[in-house]
């Protein structure tokens, strides 16, 4: 089997899940209970903390609240700080932000407004600032798009949001981008959600990073864990295998964007450019491949290349019971229906080798001249 679905998720980390274990084992006591073994797992939580935080921020400014998984740290920052007035986001987000902002419309909390997508499937900038106004509370930008891989530069976004408007509390999902591409937080960002299950830890541990200057808003309430911020008791297993991913992942998170780039420009390479035509731009991320086969359903292709033992995807997993036909951040590009139908989205790990970058682009390749020629 070749798996190429790594944007929805990955396999975890064999060497993070063993020490995770191996911490659980020695550490199973309530993260809260009152002897000091309760006390001791705390601070090992903070290190875990710290250290997530350490790879992308100082963690003198940002703090980091553990969730259980990154749709719950992004309905914890939309619900926690959009307020009455207007909340900014891109109409190219993941559902965990796009239904949270629907949601915020249906309970009369604030008027949702999204800016477009450029062609290149980042958010247009001068149009998203067009929509900030002294009543807008709250902007989401995602940094990057999870269907074609696209690269928001959530620094300068950020920067020309707070200029307009130095109220606005600026979130940006780091689901895709956490450990995969080189970034460092700064000033002007105040909330940036992550997951653990997207980069070799396990699914159901996410994290909401906050500037601390910013007060908490918590989403979540019962017992106080997490210092009051998201409570329910810890997933200690979870956020020791995320803490020890993350650690591999980003010692070598250069080498592997550049190995895991050329790969993709291996496996494009090799496509049928006369069938295939690329969506992702060129500064993409390096693990999103988006490509349409016209003429193709993309859906069918994905079966048709599943029962060739690749597993591949069409557009956000998170979504795929949507009825919508189309992928509506395709078509949010300005691309039209018959290249969103095509869509297929590749996505790539460290693990993947250059051989199966090469037999994917054979199978693909197969797959969609046997399907025209039976559609014909
Ligand atoms: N945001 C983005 C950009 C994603 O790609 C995903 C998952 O695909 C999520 C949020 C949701 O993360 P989780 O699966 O941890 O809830």
């Amino acid at each position: 089997m070749i798996y190429l679905d790594n944007a929805a998720t990955t396999k975890p980390d064999l060497q993070a899940l063993e020490r995770a274990g191996e911490f659980l084992n020695d550490n199973y006591f309530n993260p809260s209970a009152l002897y000091k073994e309760g006390f001791a797992l705390q601070c090992a939580l903070k290190q875990s903390r710290e250290k997530l935080v350490s790879y992308i921020g100082d963690a003198f400014s940002y703090d980091l609240t553990f969730t259980s998984c990154g749709t719950e740290a992004d309905n914890t920052a939309v619900f926690g700080y959009a307020r009455r007035g207007n909340a900014v986001t891109s109409a190219g987000e993941h559902a965990a932000v796009l239904s949270a902002f629907s949601e915020l419309k249906n309970r009369g909390v604030a008027e949702p407004r999204y800016a477009p997508l450029k062609k290149s499937g980042g958010v247009d900038e001068d149009k998203l600032l067009a929509m900030i106004d002294d009543k807008t509370s709250f902007v989401s930008v995602m940094h990057v798009n999870n269907e074609t891989g696209a690269v928001n530069d959530i620094a300068a976004i950020a920067k020309r949001v707070k200029a307009k408007n130095p109220r606005v509390v600026f979130h940006s999902d780091g689901v895709q981008a956490y450990g995969k591409i080189p970034f460092r937080l700064t000033d002007d960002i105040d909330l940036y959600s992550v997951s653990a299950h997207k980069i070799g830890g396990i699914k159901g541990t996410g994290a909401l990073i906050r500037k601390k200057s910013l007060a908490f808003r918590p989403y979540i309430f019962g017992g106080g864990q997490e210092s009051g911020r998201r409570s329910g008791t810890e997933n200690v297993f979870g956020i020791k295998a995320f803490e020890y991913a993350a650690e591999r992942k980003f010692s070598f998170l250069q080498a592997d964007a550049a190995r895991v780039a050329a790969l993709r420009e291996r496996l494009f390479s090799l496509l049928d450019k006369r069938i295939f035509i690329r969506l992702s731009p060129p500064d993409a991320s390096p693990y999103i491949l988006s490509v349409s086969a016209q003429g193709c359903r993309g859906e069918i292709l994905l079966h048709m290349a599943d029962d060739r033992g690749l597993l591949i995807g069409t557009g956000s997993a998170c979504s795929s019971n949507a009825k919508a036909r189309y992928s509506r951040v395709i078509l949010a590009c300005g691309y039209n229906e018959s290249v969103a139908d095509g869509v297929l989205r590749l996505s790539f790990s460290p693990l993947t080798t250059e051989a199966e970058a090469e037999e994917s682009a054979l199978i693909l390749n197969d797959c969609a001249r046997e399907l025209l020629c039976r559609t014909k």
